[in-house]
């Protein structure tokens, strides 16, 4: 037995051979987490409760208010309270507090509901994309993702079920975000009883307010004027943080993951007690330091060290793990991506482990290429990391980077990732929500008009839009309604026309997932393995059919995965994703046919919304070196795909990661005669 956790169990247990005994985290009930009492001394405790009445003030008298704050001082957690306390849910309303992420979505939305002593889905609840645990009569205080505000308001263009809307972690300027942020600009306008409430960690308060600087020059204003000003109001929240002493590497660290666990492990033997923190990348670095720590004989052997991952995907069992208090006489190490950073907060964190990187999106208009890079983090981001070590008491952090680099290359501030995305997505949401004049929008980051005119010409030869740059109908205002990126829901759009909506809607959904795959370091020849079994010619989307078929037949069987290394929990997920997006479909008029087994159809629908990710072999390549045909872009097929060393001629990806080279994951090969066929216009004379 190991005293370490696995992740991807499923049921979350924390065994420690040493004592004996064995610690189900998780089955604990709330009130004996934390008992009613204690909560409320808790909530006391926090640095916003001095400031409710200021905050309340701010918020019945000025349109917005920007309240910045320190990482754990309750901006998220309490300050809907304090609203649905003082009545702003009062009379069938609601209030609505936007999240950059996901698991921030989830985890809040259960601590605020165990605050207030209510049932999560009721008075209290959340929605993410594919998830709705709202109830639409009980529910007062909801929480939500900032791209599921913005789908609502395909619904309800001024948000009207809402009287205060808090737009939080603002500063991490999420794509999202940023486009919500314009459009509440001019819901405003037209709604001045709303209230928004924009909340942020880092001081960008005053660059925050002058955009929402809606009121007239001062002496114009008419001091008559009814209804809330409308000149932002800035609330700073004193935080109380303690200080954090930092140390760097003396040289540049060559492999971050085993720098990380090595740290960890002279943390442990040489640090009084106290939590560790440690920020990797993903969950792939995540899984392997775990897995490192674990076999690590030296630090096995230490007495209790339990070893938590956290990361987005993460089943909810194993997230609550990670806030259950640390047993005494244990060390409790968090290994996180940056969620940890801002969103969530950890008690008991003594020392930060930094590894200097995070997973970020860039975007370049003119290979039109996206890619998911491990890139540096900014000096702001650094600085919020060392700090989640000094919460409640002094405490350290370890930099694996030497100081040279953070004084000299790490950039000051990120990069808002407008200015780094494919701009696809959010061009066909404004055009849903009737703004034709996208460069002309109001936004709080101009994006590239680079990247603004790739986006128009994709959706144009999608189809989505016409050559007044308006959505077509139906398929525009179709390929809006569905929930996903234009080109997935232009290929279920196009199911229709192949006959096989019921395979490509399940592709969709596997595709809206991170991995169907159980991985473990170490096993990856038994995973390569499993996946031979359902390896398809075709390429990885019909392998996905395969093992979707072959969980059904099993009779969507644990075990059957467990054998298969197939993640039991994403593939319960899957099905959820397909009955929503087979409803969805259904409203659409698209008829739920299969087209039993015909996978040209299915490459078919796919090229029609993947034909821009087209990619040739180049003639004489022996290391399979394919080129884009749009931009020529030098691209390779990723070693987790079935066509890895297959190498077709023809190929499409679903998406590009960046590491020594750009590789092309889920792939599946094609007749370019198709790429024609779909997109006339796209691609002339290319063969
Ligand atoms: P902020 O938004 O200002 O960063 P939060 O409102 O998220 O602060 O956190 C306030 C406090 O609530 C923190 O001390 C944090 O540890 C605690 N907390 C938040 N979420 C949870 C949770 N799911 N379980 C236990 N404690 C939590
Ligand atoms: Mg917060």
């Amino acid at each position: 037995m190991s005293r370490f956790w696995k992740p991807g169990t499923e049921k979350p247990v924390l065994v420690d051979d040493e004592e004996g005994g064995v610690l189900f985290y998780s089955s604990l009930s709330s009130s004996s987490r934390y008992g009613h009492a204690s909560i409320e001394k808790q909530r006391q405790r926090l640095p916003v409760y001095k400031y409710r009445t200021s905050i309340l003030y701010l918020v019945e008298n000025h349109a917005t208010t920007v309240i910045v704050g320190e990482t754990g001082s309750g901006k998220t957690t309490q300050i809907p309270q304090y609203l649905k306390e003082a009545g702003w849910a009062e009379g069938g309303r609601m209030i609505a507090c936007t999240q950059p992420r996901r698991l921030a979505v989830q985890s809040v939305a259960s601590r605020v509901s165990e605050e207030m002593g209510v049932k999560l889905g009721e008075e209290v609840g959340y929605t993410i994309r594919f998830e709705d645990i709202t109830n639409a009569d009980v529910t007062r205080i909801k929480f939500l993702t900032d791209g599921v505000l913005l789908r609502e308001m395909m619904d309800d263009p001024l948000l009207s079920k809402y009287s205060v809307i808090m737009v939080d972690e603002a500063h991490e300027r999420s794509l999202s975000t940023d486009i919500l942020l314009g459009l509440l600009k001019k819901i405003q306008r037209r709604r001045p009883e709303l209230r928004l409430v924009i909340s942020s960690a880092t001081i960008e308060a005053e660059s925050m307010a002058s955009f929402f600087n809606n009121s007239r020059k001062r002496q114009e204003r008419d001091t008559e004027e009814l209804g809330p000003k409308k000149e932002p109001a800035i609330l700073s929240v004193e935080g109380r943080g303690f200080n954090v002493q930092t140390f760097y590497s003396e040289e540049p660290v060559p492999d971050y993951i085993r720098a990380a666990v090595s740290t960890v492990s002279s943390i442990h033997d040489e640090e009084p007690m106290g939590d560790i923190l440690v920020f990797l990348t993903g969950q792939d670095d995540i899984e392997a330091a775990i897995q490192m720590l674990t076999e690590d004989s030296e630090v096995t052997r230490k007495q209790g060290l339990f070893v938590l991952p956290l990361y987005s995907g993460l089943p909810r069992s194993d997230q609550d793990l990670v806030f259950s208090p640390t047993p005494r006489g244990k060390r409790k190490v968090v290994i996180s991506t940056n969620i940890a950073e801002t969103s969530l907060t950890l008690e008991g964190i003594a020392y930060v482990v930094d590894c200097g990187f995070s997973k970020q999106r860039f975007y370049n208009p003119m290979t039109d290429i996206e890619n998911l890079v491990v890139a540096p983090i900014s000096k702001a981001s650094a600085r919020q990391r060392a700090g989640r070590a000094g919460r409640l008491r002094p405490g350290k952090c370890y930099r694996l980077y030497t100081e040279e680099y953070y004084l000299n290359e790490m950039s000051a501030h990120g990069i808002p990732e407008m200015q780094r995305s494919n701009l696809v997505s959010c061009v066909i949401q404004l055009k849903a929500l009737g703004i034709d004049n996208i460069l002309g929008f109001d936004w709080p980051a101009s994006p590239s008009p680079e990247a603004l005119i790739r986006a128009l010409e994709v959706l144009y030869s999608l189809g989505v839009i016409d050559d007044d740059a308006k959505l077509t109908s139906p398929a525009g205002f179709q390929v809006a309604e569905i929930p996903l990126d234009p080109m997935i829901s232009k290929m279920i759009l196009a199911s229709n026309d192949y006959g096989c909506s019921e395979e490509v809607i399940t592709i969709a959904s596997v595709l809206s997932i991170q991995s169907i795959w159980f991985s473990v370091r170490g096993s990856q020849k038994e995973l390569d393995e499993a996946k031979l079994r359902f390896a398809a010619a075709e390429g990885d989307h019909v392998t996905f059919l395969n093992v979707y078929k072959g969980f059904i037949e099993s009779g969507k069987s644990s075990n059957w995965c467990h054998k298969n290394h197939v993640n039991y929990q994403a593939m319960k997920k899957v099905q959820e994703i397909r009955q929503q997006l087979r409803r969805i479909a259904q409203r659409l008029g698209i008829a739920l046919k299969s087209c039993e087994g015909d996978t040209r159809a299915v490459r078919k629908a796919i090229t029609a919304g993947f034909f821009a990710n087209a990619c040739r072999l180049e003639a004489f390549s022996h290391n399979g070196l394919y080129k884009t045909i749009r931009s020529s872009q030098e691209v390779y097929i990723h070693p987790s795909s079935v066509l890895f060393r297959v190498n077709p001629k023809w190929v499409i990806f679903h998406s590009i990661v960046s590491t020594d080279r750009q590789y092309m994951r889920n792939v599946i090969s094609i007749d370019p005669s198709w790429l024609t066929e779909a997109a006339p216009h796209f691609y002339q004379n290319q063969q």
